[in-house]
C-alpha cells in the first residue's frame, strides 16, 4: 500500500511507523520501571450468578496509570507486554495478587472464585504450572478459588498442545474459562477434549441483545453447546436490563458487565458484597 502513494506520502508513512515503533518502546520502558516501582494496580469486577443477585466471584484486571503516558489500557500495553518479554513477570506477579487478594476475601468469609486472564506467552511457558502450584501452595488456597482465563482463539491456535497444557493446570484443581468465546472458532471435537470448565461469551455477542432486529441465535446456539458439554457459561459485558434479562430466560449461569459494576478496587468488591447479605 506504501508503494502507491507518492514519494511525500511514503516518508509520512514511514514516519509515522517509527513514531509507532518509538512509542512501543517508551511504553515498555515505562511498564518496566511501573512494575519494578508497584505502580500496577489490579481491580476486580463482580461476577454475578444468574438466576438471583450473588457475586460468585470477580475477574482480576489489570490497571495502569503512567505519571507521563496518563492512564494505559490493558488491550495496548498487554499486547507490547508480550512482545518485550514482560508479560511473564507481569503476570506472575497477577498471579500473586489474585491469590493473596482470594485470601483475604476468603477469611473475611467471602471466598469469591478469583479469575486471572492469562496471555499466550504464559500459557506457553512451561514453568507456569510450577509457579501456579508454588502460589498457591504458599498462600493456603484452595485452588478451586482461582480460574484461569485463556482466550479461545489462543486455545485454538494449537489445539493439541493447549490440551495438554490445560490439562495440568487443571490437575492443579484450578478452573479454566475459554475467554471471548465465539470468536475464535473452536474445532467442537478440540473443544469436547480440553478440560474446561466455562465458556466466557464474548461481549461482542452480548452488545446487540435488546436491539430491534437483532440476532440472538449465536448466543442461544452457544448455551445449547454448553449445557451439552456440561460447561457452564459466563457471559461478559452485560450492560442493559434486556441483555441480563435474555441471558437469565436461556439459561445463561453468570454474567458480569457495567450493568452491575465495573472493575473497582478490592475494597469496593468487599464493600458491595457486604451490603448484599446485609
Ligand atoms: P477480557 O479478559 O475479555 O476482559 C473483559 C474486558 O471487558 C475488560 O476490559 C473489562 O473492563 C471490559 N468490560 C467489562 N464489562 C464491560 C461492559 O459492560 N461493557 C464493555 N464495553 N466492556 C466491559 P479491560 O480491563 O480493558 O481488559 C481488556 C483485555 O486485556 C482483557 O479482556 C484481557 O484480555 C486483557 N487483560 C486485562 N488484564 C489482564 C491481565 O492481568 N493479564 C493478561 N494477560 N491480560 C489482561
Ligand atoms: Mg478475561
Ligand atoms: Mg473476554
Ligand atoms: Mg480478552
Amino acid at each position: 500500500r506504501a508503494k502507491s502513494l507518492g514519494r511525500g506520502q511514503c516518508a509520512v508513512y514511514s514516519a509515522s511507523m517509527a513514531q509507532q515503533i518509538a512509542h512501543r518502546a517508551r511504553v515498555r520502558d515505562r511498564l518496566k520501571l511501573a512494575l519494578d516501582a508497584g505502580e500496577l494496580q489490579l481491580c476486580y469486577q463482580p461476577q454475578i450468578r444468574l438466576p438471583g443477585q450473588t457475586v460468585t466471584g470477580v475477574e482480576a484486571l489489570l490497571r495502569w496509570t503512567d505519571a507521563e503516558l496518563g492512564e494505559q489500557h490493558p488491550a495496548d500495553f498487554i499486547p507490547i507486554a508480550e512482545s518485550a518479554d514482560l508479560i511473564v513477570p507481569i503476570g506472575e506477579w497477577v498471579i500473586e495478587m489474585a491469590c493473596r487478594q482470594a485470601v483475604a476475601w476468603r477469611d473475611a468469609g467471602m471466598p469469591l472464585r478469583v479469575g486471572v486472564n492469562l496471555s499466550a506467552r504464559q500459557f506457553r511457558n512451561e514453568a507456569l504450572a510450577d509457579q501456579i502450584r508454588t502460589t498457591l501452595e504458599r498462600h493456603g488456597l484452595d485452588p478451586a478459588l482461582i480460574e484461569l482465563e485463556i482466550t479461545e482463539s489462543e486455545a485454538m491456535a494449537d489445539p493439541k498442545r493447549t490440551g495438554q497444557l490445560l490439562k495440568r493446570l487443571r490437575g492443579l484443581g484450578v478452573a479454566i474459562a475459554l475467554d471471548d468465546f465465539g470468536t475464535g472458532h473452536s474445532s467442537l471435537a478440540y473443544l469436547r477434549e480440553l478440560p474446561v470448565t466455562r465458556l466466557k461469551i464474548d461481549k461482542a455477542f452480548i452488545r446487540p441483545i435488546g436491539e430491534p432486529g437483532s440476532e440472538t441465535v449465536l448466543v442461544k446456539a452457544i448455551l445449547a453447546l454448553a449445557s451439552t458439554l456440561g460447561l457452564e457459561v459466563v457471559a461478559e459485558g452485560v450492560e442493559t436490563r434486556a441483555q441480563l434479562d435474555f441471558l437469565r430466560d436461556n439459561g445463561c449461569n453468570a454474567y458480569q458487565g457495567w450493568l452491575f459494576a465495573k472493575a473497582v478496587p478490592a475494597e469496593r468488591v468487599t464493600a458491595l458484597v457486604q451490603a448484599m447479605q446485609r
